[in-house]
């Protein structure tokens, strides 16, 4: 028996994708086929895993707080957004109160989850993930990233920084060409396949963070990228573009420069981050 707790878009979607049994929203919602429980105490009464979809880690306390004390030998699977930190602490909650904990990070819209692409993240209870498999397999492709239970919510966070990062450097290029009455979709067009095959360099920057060699052949220096850089913050002045998402990369790159490394790969912007000049 499985309940959900958490019918917003996402909770809806895994739900009905995972054959709710028992369903919970704070606001009333019908879900056919599933059982809508009218309280909380209700949907996890008699139920062996809950499935958690709520907003942030305050929604998962004010609606299990209530009823943890009840909870001794259920399993808590968490798929609401919550940061590493927050994640360890709801896991340590969870024991504390006999609860079985699964973290979960859902890299996926509503609309994808069951569909090619989706993909959700675990950490925590090795066992609970394997006895669960059936079910996590239907929501998408599912990856266990070990016994630390902050560590989907981690590489959760880490991807969609670079994420957005990249979304904020496509729409300062969009507002370049729009300038120029130019069409976003058009753009649009043209940047999508240039990102993806600029993807096929992480590798190597990976791989160069990874051994920091960053004076290794085949690299791109940061006095290079620092020139091009000064164009491209050129470029969005003429157009009138705001530099904001532009400027702190260049900063990053002369804070590298200033530290004698102009002539290193360009990766060393990773040394920067974190907080290191190795
Ligand atoms: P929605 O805003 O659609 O739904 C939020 C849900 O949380 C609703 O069921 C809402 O109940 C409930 N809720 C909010 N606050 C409380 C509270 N204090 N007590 C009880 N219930 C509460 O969000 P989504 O469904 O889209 O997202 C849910 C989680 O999934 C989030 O953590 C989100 O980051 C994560 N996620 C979402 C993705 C997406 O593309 N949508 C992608 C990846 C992760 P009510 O209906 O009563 O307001």
């Amino acid at each position: 028996m499985t309940t959900f707790l958490g019918l917003g878009e996402m909770g809806r979607a895994l739900a009905t994708v995972g054959g709710a049994a028992t369903v919970w929203n704070r606001t009333p919602k019908a879900f056919p086929g599933a059982a809508v429980a009218a309280t909380v105490e209700e949907a996890v009464a008699g139920t062996g895993l809950i499935v958690a979809c709520l907003f942030d880690l305050t929604s998962v306390h004010d609606v299990l707080d209530p009823v943890v004390d009840g909870l001794d030998g259920r399993t808590l699977l968490n798929l609401t957004t919550t940061t590493p930190r927050e994640s360890r602490d709801l896991a340590a909650w969870a024991a504390g109160h006999g609860v079985t904990y699964l973290d979960g990070a859902i890299m996926a819209v509503p609309e994808m989850i069951g569909g090619p692409g989706s993909a959700v993240l675990y950490s925590g209870d090795a066992a609970a993930f394997e006895a669960h498999r059936p079910l996590l397999d239907r929501w998408g492709t599912a990856t266990f990233l070990g016994t630390d239970a902050g560590a989907a919510a981690l590489y959760d966070m880490a991807m969609l920084t670079g994420m957005y990062t990249m979304f904020a450097g496509f729409l300062h290029g969009a507002a370049m060409v729009a300038a120029d009455g130019g069409s976003v979709t058009g753009f649009a067009a043209m940047q999508a396949p240039f990102l993806a095959a600029m993807t096929n360099g992480l590798a190597g920057f990976a791989s160069t963070v990874d051994t920091r060699d960053y004076g290794g052949p085949g690299q791109q220096s940061l006095a290079f990228t620092d020139t091009a850089l000064a164009a491209l913050l050129a470029a969005s002045a003429e157009q009138g573009v705001d530099p904001r998402v532009l400027t702190p990369v260049r900063e990053l790159v002369r804070r590298q420069i200033d530290a004698g490394f102009g002539a290193q790969g360009t990766a060393r912007i990773f040394e920067e981050l974190s907080g290191g000049n190795r």
